[in-house]
């Protein structure tokens, strides 16, 4: 089964959004795309070309690279996971270290990178049958999308739930250094002038600070039948 519409889920930092998306993608043989990747495969290339240093971005060297940057995504057969390539380059483990969280929101901040990310994404979504996750997708990159959800959670159960990722991975974080990029990321993304986190207007509020993925997963599977069949 695939969908004739696009899903658009928007939300705060590490809620949960991607476990969502993955679960619908998998159940409706829809195309998940994991924008924030898109910005941390974007934040990697400034790391590795000093192009972002101490927070502060060279913009004009940005400007000028941006053609140069190319992402795709490429399906692990094995960890049945979507994984980031950048420029050729599978960087799926590294772009989701706690240094480039830490410079991500800067460089996502930046018109210039955002109408590129938008662009790409605008175009993938084209056809439909594509979940989509992200801060500004039922805003801006698919306004019309047939089904919006906004998810958030408490910041110490969300800082909680990254926290133990982290950890498993074997990175060496404390749980306030991940309280802290969460709330600072939280804020960038909330208060940028450009595309700001916001809930669109007609997108659903799912808070799942309190809810099993197993009783997330039947509510989200509801709204898609009532979508469905209206
Ligand atoms: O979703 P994830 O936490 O991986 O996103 C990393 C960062 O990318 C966010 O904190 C935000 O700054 C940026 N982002 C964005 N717009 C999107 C997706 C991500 O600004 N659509």
């Amino acid at each position: 089964m695939s969908l004739p519409f696009n899903i658009a889920i928007d939300g705060h930092s590490s809620c949960g959004k991607s476990t969502i998306a993955k679960a619908v993608a998998s159940k409706y043989g829809m195309r998940y795309i994991d924008t924030g990747a898109m910005y941390r495969a974007v934040t990697l290339y400034c790391m590795r070309n000093n192009i972002i240093n101490d927070k502060k971005v060279d913009l004009s060297v940005l400007i000028s690279k941006l053609d140069e940057i190319t992402i795709n995504f490429v399906f692990n057969a094995e960890t049945k996971g979507s994984e980031t390539i950048l420029n050729g380059e599978n960087v799926e483990q590294i772009i989701r270290g706690f240094e480039v969280s830490d410079n991500v929101s800067i460089v996502a901040q930046i018109q210039q990178v955002r109408e590129k990310l938008i662009a790409s994404q605008q175009e993938i979504g084209r056809e439909g049958n594509v979940v989509m996750d992200g801060r500004d997708i039922g805003t801006k990159v698919f306004p019309d999308a047939k089904l919006k959800l906004f998810v958030t959670a408490s910041s110490e159960i969300r800082a909680q739930r990254r926290y133990d990722e982290l950890k498993k991975k074997g990175e060496k974080v404390t749980f306030e250094e991940v309280l802290g990029n969460l709330t600072q990321r939280d804020d960038h993304d909330t208060n940028r002038k450009i595309n700001p986190l916001v809930q669109a207007k007609d997108a659903i509020l799912i808070d799942n600070s309190d809810l099993t993925i197993q009783k997330q997963n039947a509510l989200i599977d509801e709204l898609i039948t009532t979508k469905l069949s209206e």
